[in-house]
């Protein structure tokens, strides 16, 4: 593992308002306006194959993003690594639209766009103007495209009323691993004990939403001992022992996207958002006391 000295830090994050455009590409530099971008600021020992390794950002888009033409970084120097989003656009409703045809066209969420317009169901009329917003970090579609895209025509068949967050306790692995520890050390005999697994640029990208057997065949779960919660409780899990480490600034946004998706876009609001520990009392660490709690619990309260 030769990443293991340069584990992203979520610190090493900086959203800046991006005073210096002008080392934009004309592409982008309409964007910076809007909000802010993240960035990454080079250390000492890190090259474009590092970072894009830990960011999930191909070298192409980190050459892009920053009008980089060889592969020459400078300590201090600052990589943008996402672009600020575009700004707040607004849209008419035509006859027949719906929330879900209008948030898949502007690539954003059915909840993103009723939050911008304070909009408490599905009802909309030809001529109401709505707000669309550029997206950001949990209403955003950065992450979970594959997971729409293979949820679209799943029935979602089980009463989920839960949605638990585990970290694997390990630094490394990936949905196929764990599927075979689960199989054969733990004999499950639906494998992988997890619905989804994100990975940490280790073994699968940074961010990666891996979607699991579980998920797409509706099973119960096998990820907490509580029998109730197993068979209601949708388990996701970061790759990391986030008792020692902490979980990568994508891991975190992809599992708002993720958890955003499922809550809001497949359940209608059902699903408590949970971690194990919190399920399973004192017998567990899991997710580790590196992984903000209380920030998840704020974000989906
Ligand atoms: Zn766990």
């Amino acid at each position: 593992m030769h990443k293991t000295g340069t584990m992203w830090n979520r610190r090493q994050f900086i959203k800046t308002a991006l005073l210096a455009a002008a080392a934009l590409p004309a592409a982008t530099r309409g964007f910076a306006a809007a909000g802010a971008a993240e960035t990454y600021s080079v250390r000492k020992g890190d090259t474009l194959t590092s970072i894009s390794n830990q960011s999930g950002v191909s070298i192409s888009d980190l050459r892009a993003l920053n009008g980089l033409q060889g592969d020459h970084l400078v300590i201090g120097q600052k990589l943008i690594i996402k672009p600020a989003p575009p700004p707040a656009q607004i849209y008419t409703v035509k006859s027949g639209d719906t929330l879900g045809q209008i948030a898949q066209r502007h690539k954003t969420s059915v909840a993103a766009i009723q939050k911008a317009n304070k909009l408490s169901g599905d009802r909309i009329f030809p001529g109401q103007e709505l707000v669309i917003s550029g997206g950001n970090g949990a209403t955003s579609r950065r992450y979970i495209d594959n997971v729409v895209r293979q949820s679209r025509n799943l029935s979602i068949s089980r009463n989920w009323q839960y949605i638990v967050v585990h970290h694997s306790g390990v630094n490394n692995g990936n949905a196929r691993s764990y599927d075979r520890f689960h199989r054969n050390q733990m004999r499950m005999p639906n494998g992988l004990a997890y619905h989804f697994v994100i990975g940490n640029g280790i073994d699968s990208r940074n961010g990666e939403i891996e979607i699991g057997n579980r998920w797409l065949k509706q099973l119960q779960g096998g990820h907490v001992r509580n029998y109730r919660v197993n068979e209601t409780g949708i388990g996701i899990c970061l790759v990391g022992n986030f008792e020692v480490r902490h979980p990568t600034a994508q891991q975190l946004a992809a599992m708002n996207e993720l958890i955003h998706y499922l809550k809001y876009e497949l359940l209608g609001g059902r699903g408590k958002v949970t971690v194990h520990r919190e399920i399973d009392g004192n017998r567990t660490l899991c997710p580790g006391k590196n992984f903000p709690i209380a920030q998840l619990h704020q974000d989906f309260p």
